[in-house]
């Protein structure tokens, strides 16, 4: 089973047109930027492989999307977090309740080391027909989705006959911003990649382009944000915009990474300058079974 190519739609969004990049139906249960760095899981045959393992937090999309692809596999699937509360045990949402459904084994570790270290030396060693998926998915098998994506943009925008424009997307890893980017030169078009650093700050982002390319050509641009906000917390302002993109653009994005991928776009737009009629596009990299838990926080929060 492959990927189809995912629709391009354009919305007004305070007086100024943006295209969006609908990575969010890309398929009913294997979506967004997980669905493309794990394209390369789904599409290859890995034969030998009976299990699937990773870690991370007990609300990561990542946890849902590794479920929706093991389950396509015929695998098990482990993933370890280093905690669940009492609370969403009892009442399993998002991620976690889809990836329950799934058949998904989530493993609560208790460990005074990183889940990456307990892994390494407790549970990887003793395992032998697996696949381990490193947080997140930032690995290099990621590439291949990615790679995909770049050519389903510079199609699009061929078929549109637009020769120039900038393509945004928020970063956690940022593995998706620097592949992209990566991408799009080796494919030899020149369109820009801007991100924003949602997860620890500027200079972590970085440390992660790094990382994964020490090619600073390939790097993405990082759009820098007016404040410094706490991955997960919730924020007035990013439900604000939130609820504005929704009213306008009657598209419904997610709630962790999104709003502040939107409000350093429009600050950034802003402050060099863009024309109007400069064409944007902007990734939707799906994500909205979180929006399952982050939307009653932010009702009960703000609107009493
Ligand atoms: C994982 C994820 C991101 C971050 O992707 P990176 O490649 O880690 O930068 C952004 N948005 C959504 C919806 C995600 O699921």
């Amino acid at each position: 089973m492959l990927l189809n190519s995912s629709p391009v739609d354009k919305i007004i969004f305070n007086n100024r047109t943006f295209f969006i990049k609908r990575d969010d139906l890309l398929h009913e249960s294997f979506s967004g930027n997980k669905g493309r760095k794990f394209y390369a899981f789904l599409e290859s045959d890995f034969s030998e492989c009976e299990k699937l393992i990773s870690y991370g937090s007990a609300q990561a999309n990542s946890l849902f999307s590794l479920s929706a692809l093991a389950k396509l596999k015929g695998w098990k699937f482990d993933f370890y977090v280093s905690h669940i509360s009492d609370f969403m045990k009892q009442n399993p949402k998002g991620n976690y309740r889809a990836a329950l459904e799934n058949g998904a084994n989530i493993i609560e570790v208790e460990s005074d080391k990183t889940l990456e270290h307990y892994l390494g030396s407790k549970i990887l060693p003793n395992e032998k027909k697996h696949l381990f998926v490193p947080e997140g998915g930032r690995c290099q098998y990621a590439k291949k989705g990615i790679e995909l994506l770049a050519q389903e943009i510079i199609s699009w925008a061929e078929v549109n006959n637009i020769t120039a424009f900038k393509v945004a997307l928020p970063a956690g890893t940022g593995t998706t911003a620097l592949f992209l980017q990566q991408s799009f030169i080796q494919q030899g078009s020149n369109f820009e990649v801007l991100t924003c650093a949602c997860v620890g700050g500027d200079s972590y982002l970085q440390k992660q382009f790094f990382e994964l390319c020490a090619d600073e050509n390939f790097h993405p641009t990082i759009m820098p944000s007016a404040k410094k906000y706490h991955f997960g917390k919730l924020y007035r302002k990013f439900y604000d915009i939130w609820r504005d993109l929704n009213a306008q653009a009657r598209i419904e994005f997610e709630l962790l990474y999104d709003p502040l991928g939107w409000l350093t776009l429009i600050d950034y737009i802003e402050s060099q300058n863009i024309p109007t009629d400069y064409p944007i596009l902007y990734i939707h990299q799906g994500g909205l079974l979180g929006n399952e838990t982050m939307l009653p926080r932010y009702h009960r929060k703000y609107d009493k």
